[in-house]
């Protein structure tokens, strides 16, 4: 039997044990996905007992995503971006990915929206406004940074080819883009009440994805659906990046439809 497992603190509601395990039933695997709450400064032990017990594979979550980088060889992407969420245990040392960034390039190809040569406006500039941004930038978007804290806008946009940053008061450029994200936790459950771009902006050509999947239908995709808009929650996300991972672990195309039956079943 093959274990898998999410590293992260607290793992207590996570949803990639039940997608995970939907997957390995759809395909018939004799795998198992398990999670794992170590102390918040036992990153680096966690990943070597990993490898001596013979884990597969590990999704990295908060707090431990840039912890685990020195633990593991990561691959360009996760190094550019500056965080680690998947670990592959097949190879020595053990290396490391950010699926998150294909997650979110997946989650625009899923709706057949092109993001080459688009103008695209992120909001947030925390640790998915990272993977975000180098996503879109990597599918040949030019990026828009907004974030509440300028100077993380900024000190993000310093590491995306081409991105641009600034404050909240630049979010009326959603007026003329074709994509938007939200990655910000603004919208997310108990305070759904709101939203993190102002409906004023918001039109009928625009790709919206809310990286937040609590609520699955937020304020923010509610009302840019009501202006004819394109709209993705935050569970594709989540489900492409588990996909992703999936799919490195075992070297097979992952079930997709099991996956995001399973996910959106616990939501
Ligand atoms: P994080 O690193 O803590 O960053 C939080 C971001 O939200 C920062 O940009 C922060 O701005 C901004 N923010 C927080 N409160 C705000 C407010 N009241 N007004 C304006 N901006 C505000 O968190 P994260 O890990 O990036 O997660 C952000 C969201 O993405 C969460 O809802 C999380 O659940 C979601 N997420 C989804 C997925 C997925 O697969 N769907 C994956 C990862 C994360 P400052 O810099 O100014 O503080």
């Amino acid at each position: 039997m093959q274990v898998f497992g999410l590293l992260g603190n607290p793992v207590e509601h996570s949803l990639s044990p039940p997608m995970h395990e939907a997957a390995y039933e759809a395909l018939g695997l004799d795998a198992r996905y398990v999670t794992f709450e170590p102390d918040r400064d036992a990153a680096a032990a966690a990943v070597e007992s990993a490898e001596t017990l013979g884990i597969a594979g590990l999704n990295v979550t908060i707090p431990f995503k840039r912890d685990v980088l020195d633990a593991v060889e990561p691959d360009g992407v996760a190094r550019r971006v500056g965080a680690v969420n998947t670990i592959d245990f097949s190879a020595t040392p053990p290396t490391g990915h950010n699926t998150d960034v294909a997650g979110v390039e997946r989650s625009f190809t899923h709706h057949g929206v092109a993001l080459e040569d688009r103008d695209a406006v992120v909001v947030g500039a925390g640790g998915a406004g990272r993977a975000v941004a180098f996503a879109l930038a990597d599918a040949g978007a030019s990026v828009h940074v907004a974030n509440r804290t300028v100077e993380r806008a900024e000190s993000l946009a310093a590491d995306v080819p081409g991105a641009t940053a600034g404050g909240l008061d630049t979010l009326d450029r959603v007026a003329d883009a074709d994509v938007l994200v939200n990655a910000t936790s603004v919208g997310m459950e108990p305070d759904d009440g709101v939203t993190p771009v102002d409906a004023e902006y918001l039109h009928g050509d625009l790709a919206v994805l809310d990286a937040v999947y609590a609520p699955i239908e937020t304020r923010l995709l509610r009302e840019a659906a009501a202006e004819g808009a394109t709209t993705i929650d935050g569970a594709w996300m989540l489900l492409f990046q588990g996909v992703e991972a999936f799919e490195r672990w075992t070297g097979r195309d992952a079930p997709v439809e099991a996956m995001n039956e399973a996910l959106r079943a616990e939501l």
